[in-house]
Formats: C-alpha cells, structure tokens, sequence
C-alpha cells in the first residue's frame, strides 16, 4: 500500500481491509443478537455506505431486507451542514425495524436529519449502525447503537466514503495527508544489507535511492575534487566530513525534483546530519517518515564484508582493521542517531538476519505503513 493521489491531495494507507472486515463482521453479529425474532430492514445511506451495507449484509446470517436513500451532506473535504433532500424511500416502514447504516458519522448534522425524517414514520424502532464515528466532532445528543471504528477527526477516503467523487474504489481507508513525499533512512551498521534491499525497495514503492557512498565511490573513481577528498577519509574507514557530505547530499535531492521520495542509505550517519536534513526537508515542507533499521550483531558483520570485498573491488571492506574501524565510527557516532529518531516515534527496527527476499518482507511491512 503506498500513498494515492485524488485530484488535487495526497491520501496515506489508514485502516486496512482486514481491520474494516473485522469491525463489520463484529456489528453483523451484534444486530443478530439483538433482532434474532424479527426481520429487520436494513436502509443504507447513499451514496458512502453501499461497501459497507454489501459486506455487512453479507455477513449478517439472519433474514433481512435492504434499501437506500440518498442524502447527502458532503462537498469537499469538509462538512458544508447543508443536508440535501431524501430521496428512494419506497417502503412501508410502520411497526419495522430499521437499521440505518451509515459510512461515517462525523458532526452528526446528517443523523439529526435521519431522525427527524424517520420520527413520522410509526416504526417499531429506529437504530443506528456507523462504520466510522468520529467522538471528537460529534455535537449531538443522538444515540448511536451501532459503532465499528472510532477515529480521530481525519479526513478519510475508501471502502465507498470519496473526496470530491474519487477514491471510493479503494478497498482500504486512507487519510488526508499534506505531506507530498516518502522519505526514508534505512539505516543499519555496515554490511547489514542496506544497499542490496535498497535496490529492491526503490522499485516497490517507487523512491529515489541515495547512497551516499556510492556517490562518493563514483567521484573517487571519476576522480572529482569532491572525490579526491573523501578518498583520505573513506581509504581508512573515517567518516567524510560533515559539510562536504551533507552539501553533497543536498544537491543529490535537488537533482530529482520530480521524486515521490527517497531512501537515504548511509545518510544521516552523524547527530548533524540528521539536523540538517531535518531542516532541508522542512525548508521543501518535506519530512522524514520514518528510519527503517537492520539490526544485525557485528559478529556476522565482519564475516560478510570480507566476504564482500572478496568480489566488491572495495578497499575498506578488505581489511579487518578498517572495517572495525568502520564499526568503531558507527557505534561512536551513528548508532545514536537510533535515539535521534526515536524520540520523534520514527524509529522502527527491522531483524536484519535471514534470506535478502524474508528481509525484503519485513522492510516492507514497514514501509507500508509509512
Ligand atoms: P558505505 O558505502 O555507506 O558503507 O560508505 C562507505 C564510506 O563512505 C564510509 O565509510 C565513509 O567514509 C563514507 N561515507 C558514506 N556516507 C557517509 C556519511 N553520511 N557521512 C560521512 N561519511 C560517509
């Protein structure tokens, strides 16, 4: 699941399907207790509930029958208030049972109307089932008996509920998110595999890959100025400079504009760059979504890039003594960068040991949720 574009906004995965068939199964089986002597009439509410009303009566094992009316309150991303006409209502409804089934019920504006239609009808009784409730925006003192998910007040789309007429074809929910782009750390000492998934993952969801020792590996080799100076540094497993490699950084982004996002793989390594690229991508109104980590112990570590500079041409990773310097620098002075993003809720640590493809799956239950 990655983000979906619906005219003009950006839409992140929410709810899955699996949660929504969840909450729905569970409110099925609830009406049932509560009508199992009667046939209730099902009335969905046009046109956000027809998903909901198909796999709710699907799930309901009792007889039943079903209708919609049309009553419709939104334009936009915001309740307007102004409830239009009912309309589709062909039923005898007196001495029934009738279950409005509604996709979402947000300041209740639209259940206050359902109410005040169905009070003349001479019902037997009048209950409410919503997929989504919204508590925190809900301003009337109507009851509710039926709730599947509550939500904070978010602007969702899916599973039949649109923005401006499109996104109800998606099966899971997502939310309204002003956030254009995807960026990722994906982060993890040397050797842990960032590279090799990062090829993998850039592909999937579509991201620009950045390695920024592959950027320094291709100055060296085209034997840039930028080159010639990380050389030094990168020969005995020293980081390059902070400012050399966060201004190299910078103009890799600037170089893909058109990016859905990035995968930053070996940037950030220092609490500075870390800052800076925070504020670079503040600037852009951009932010990073999370660091995905492969944690792997330093053991297994040592073996693989060895085993690596048996065939990868790299100075640094044919030595022991540069690469436990290499660790050395990484638990000095990046392995922090954990707390870094920790302390904002975007660190999520990843079992970095098992086949590239089980590793890849892993990676990708993450990403999905970013
Ligand atoms: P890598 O390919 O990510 O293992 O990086 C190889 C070498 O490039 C490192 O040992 C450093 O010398 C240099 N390097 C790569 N990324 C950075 C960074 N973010 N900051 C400083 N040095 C870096």
């Amino acid at each position: 699941m990655s983000k979906v574009k619906l005219h003009d906004k950006y839409f992140k995965p929410y709810i899955s399907a699996e949660k929504i068939n969840e909450a729905v199964y569970k409110m099925a089986a609830l009406i049932e207790t509560d009508c199992k002597d009667e046939t209730p009439i099902f009335i969905g509410i046009l046109n956000g509930s027809f998903m909901f009303v198909a796999d709710i009566i699907r799930a309901y094992n009792g007889n039943c029958e079903v209708s919609f009316v049309k009553l419709a309150s939104y334009e936009g991303t915001g309740s307007t208030g102004k409830i239009k006409q009912l309309v589709g209502l062909n039923e005898d409804l007196e001495g029934r049972t009738v279950i409005i089934l509604e996709d979402i019920i947000d300041t209740g504006n639209t259940l206050e109307e359902i109410y005040e239609i169905f009070r003349y009808q001479k019902l037997k009784q009048l209950k409410i089932a919503t997929l989504f409730f919204k508590p925190d925006v809900f301003r009337k003192g109507l009851p509710i008996d039926y709730i599947g998910i509550s939500i904070p007040d978010k602007f969702i789309v899916g599973y039949g509920l649109d923005y401006d007429g499109l996104g109800r074809n998606l099966a899971d929910i997502y939310q309204l998110t002003t956030q254009k782009m995807t960026n990722i750390v994906l982060f993890g000492p040397p050797g842990a595999g960032k590279g090799t998934q990062a090829e993998v993952l850039k592909e999937k969801y579509n991201l620009v890959h950045i390695s920024t020792g592959d950027v320094f590996r291709f100055n060296i080799k085209n034997e840039t100025d930028l080159g010639k100076l990380a050389k030094s540094y990168m020969d005995k497993g020293d980081l390059v400079p902070d400012e050399v490699t966060i201004n190299m950084l910078k103009a890799e982004v600037e170089k893909n504009t058109d990016a859905n996002g990035f995968i930053f793989d070996g940037f950030p390594r220092t609490e500075s760059q870390a800052k800076a690229l925070d504020a670079f991508l503040e600037e852009k109104g951009e932010s990073i979504n999370g660091m995905v980590a492969l944690e792997v112990a330093e053991d297994l570590l040592v073996a693989r890039l060895l085993k690596r500079g048996e065939t990868s041409g790299r100075s640094d990773d044919q030595d022991e003594s540069k690469i436990r310097n290499r660790f050395n620098e990484y638990e000095t002075k990046t392995a922090i960068l954990k707390h870094y993003y920790e302390d904002q809720n975007k660190y999520y640590g990843v079992d970095g040991v098992g086949s590239v493809e089980e590793i890849t799956k892993r990676l990708s239950a993450v990403f999905d949720r970013l």
